[in-house]
């Protein structure tokens, strides 16, 4: 794998987000769901009580993430939106004070005053929108999120990660079911995290002890409480 910076830009840098999105959303619904079913399975053995919890926590947990989502890309929207906005309008109004402007931030990056006009120039010949949301804001004015695709992948995403603990706890007999969700959740974890530092470039190790170890703390701690509650009531 060749790291040349030209690589993260534009459509590859866009893919990049969206999958390393998915691997979050689907490792929130791993952990999540596996915090509640180990729970439940800790103070009860009974398998429709486990399942309605875990279906529960599954279809609330990713319509959380789809609203959270839908809501945070909406709002940047907007708000790059009102920015591209005030930019067309400076650029219609106040023509030479832009090009100056943006000439100024390609001297400022480190290049000679001549090149920075030129390339300002060329550049708003171009496309003088783009330019500016690009150098001031950016933003590419062509590829704003769209919400409803952010909101409904995390859904997608959240629900696939958190189908593996759910059927791991309903479909092994009651004696293997604490088990067999822990050690499915811990290798799935593994395989997130090794996944994430990969797009990410980040150090593969320290990524997945963190990934790993998180979700067993929070089996753990739900397994304790499950089990405490469930011997107390
Ligand atoms: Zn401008």
């Amino acid at each position: 794998m060749s790291d040349a910076p030209h690589e993260e830009h534009g459509n590859n840098a866009r893919t990049l987000n969206w999958l390393r999105a998915g691997v979050l959303g689907a490792n929130d619904g791993i952990i999540s769901t596996a915090g509640l079913v180990i729970g439940v399975a800790a103070a009860t053995t009974d398998r429709t009580a486990i399942f309605t919890a875990g279906m529960a926590g599954l279809v609330a947990g990713a319509m959380s993430m789809a609203v959270g989502e839908y809501v945070s890309v909406s709002t940047q929207r907007d708000s790059e939106k009102a920015q591209l906005a005030l930019e067309k309008r400076e650029l219609a109004e106040m023509p030479e004070q832009e090009l100056v402007e943006l000439a100024q931030i390609y001297e400022g990056k480190g290049l000679e005053p001549e090149l920075a006009q030129e390339v300002a120039v060329a550049l708003t010949e171009r496309d003088a929108l783009a330019a500016h949301a690009d150098a001031e804001l950016g933003i590419d004015p062509d590829e704003l999120t769209n919400p409803w695709h952010a909101a409904w992948a995390s859904l997608i995403a959240f629900t696939l990660g958190a189908l593996l603990p759910l059927l791991a706890i309903v479909l092994p007999p009651e004696s293997w079911r604490v088990g067999v969700t822990g050690v499915s959740v811990l290798l799935a974890l593994l395989l997130t995290g090794w996944i994430s530092s990969g797009l990410g470039r980040s150090p593969r190790g320290p990524a997945i002890v963190r990934n790993v170890l998180g979700g067993f703390i929070a089996m753990v701690v739900t397994y304790g409480i499950g089990a405490l509650v469930g011997t107390q009531i």
